[in-house]
């Protein structure tokens, strides 16, 4: 037996000598790839969406005015510290793709981002159109943060940065997709756990697996899919939540629910979707959503990535009003998928 070295450099199985090892379909020499896209996006492609954008207006972020839902920090606080299944299980949208989701006693934070704007600098680049629902300081004590890629909207070095160094995130426990790890450490998390898609790891007693979305990575001039992208799993005692991160349809969702599911929670992506024939890959629609709630077998879904950040050519609040639609035409109920206001708890009996 020997420790094999993956394509991205980093240690990813044990494998016998003979026969050699294969990587998986999605790791690619310098990087990763979507092994079921047939088609990615190109330079070309961007250059065209930017030009054909030159005639539309949209419109911008004080366009909107969302309302904050008041929180309760008290009782979050209450409710996520004692390590004990009969806390109960709860979701906070804060904005965005940043969910507080308590479970089994544990307090798990989705893509942290609580600064201003989601870009590599704090002077340009896309402004909230509301601020965080929960503010760093009101949150309770963080055990486990997922991340699911390199995007600005998604790895925020400032939010990072919040979270290692308040009282007590030496404890918390980052995990992220393969070659996320030097980000965070640099940026003050003490504990950090790379993974692979369908590799799994122990957070605080939660079982944390990172499992495939159709989607890809940039955050320099230079180079692409250098890092990996992915949703985690994370189960709990009696409750067992995903997060699928940013994904275009159908990716891997039947798949995860075959293998992860059913899922007490699923917290999905309903924006960042037009035009379709540049998004559509990357980005799944409110429609396409909906077929993700029963692909992955969720009992409930939450809907994140929308009413945050103008990052795509549709209104910022019109996601929500096509997930209202699409779940009706599914014979869902309202409370089967749910899109919070900014700042909702919503305390999952
Ligand atoms: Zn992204």
């Amino acid at each position: 037996m020997r420790r094999s070295r993956g394509w991205a450099g980093l240690e990813w199985a044990v494998v016998p000598d003979s026969p050699p090892s294969r990587p998986p379909a999605h790791h690619v020499p310098g990087g990763f790839t979507n092994p079921g896209l047939s088609a990615p996006r190109t330079l070309g492609d961007l250059l065209r969406w930017r030009r054909e954008a030159l005639g539309k207006t949209v419109p911008p972020p004080e366009a909107y005015d969302f309302p904050l839902c008041p929180n309760d920090p008290a009782f979050l606080r209450g409710n996520g510290t004692t390590p004990t299944v009969t806390a109960k299980p709860t979701v906070t949208w804060i904005g965005h793709a940043t969910l507080l989701v308590q479970m089994g006693g544990r307090n798990v934070l989705t893509d942290p981002h609580f600064t201003a704007r989601c870009s590599p600098v704090p002077w340009a680049g896309p402004r909230r159109a509301a601020p965080p629902g929960l503010a760093v300081a009101d949150l309770p004590p963080i055990h486990l943060v997922v991340i699911s890629h390199d995007h600005f909207d998604s790895l925020d070095r400032g939010s990072i940065r919040l979270l290692a160094g308040r009282e007590g995130g030496a404890e918390t426990v980052f995990v992220v997709p393969l070659g996320l790890g030097p980000y965070v450490r640099a940026w003050g998390a003490r504990r950090v756990v790379e993974l692979d898609w369908w590799q799994a790891a122990d957070a605080h007693g939660l079982v944390v697996t990172a499992v495939p979305a159709q989607h890809w990575s940039k955050r320099h001039l230079v180079g692409r899919n250098r890092t990996l992208w992915a949703g985690f799993a994370v189960a709990a005692p009696g409750f067992a939540f995903l997060f699928c991160g940013d994904s275009g349809y159908p990716g891997d969702f039947r798949e995860i629910g075959r293998r992860l599911g059913p899922f007490d929670l699923a917290a999905i992506p309903i924006g960042a979707y037009a035009p379709r024939w540049f998004m559509g890959p990357y980005h799944m629609n409110p429609e396409e959503a909906v077929r993700v709630h029963a692909d992955v077998r969720a009992a409930r879904s939450v809907a994140m990535h929308w009413g945050t950040f103008v990052l795509t050519d549709e209104p910022l609040d019109e996601p929500p009003r096509r997930l209202a639609e699409a779940r009706e035409r599914a014979g869902l109920k309202a409370d089967a998928f749910r899109a919070l206001a900014h700042g909702e708890t919503w305390v999952l009996a």
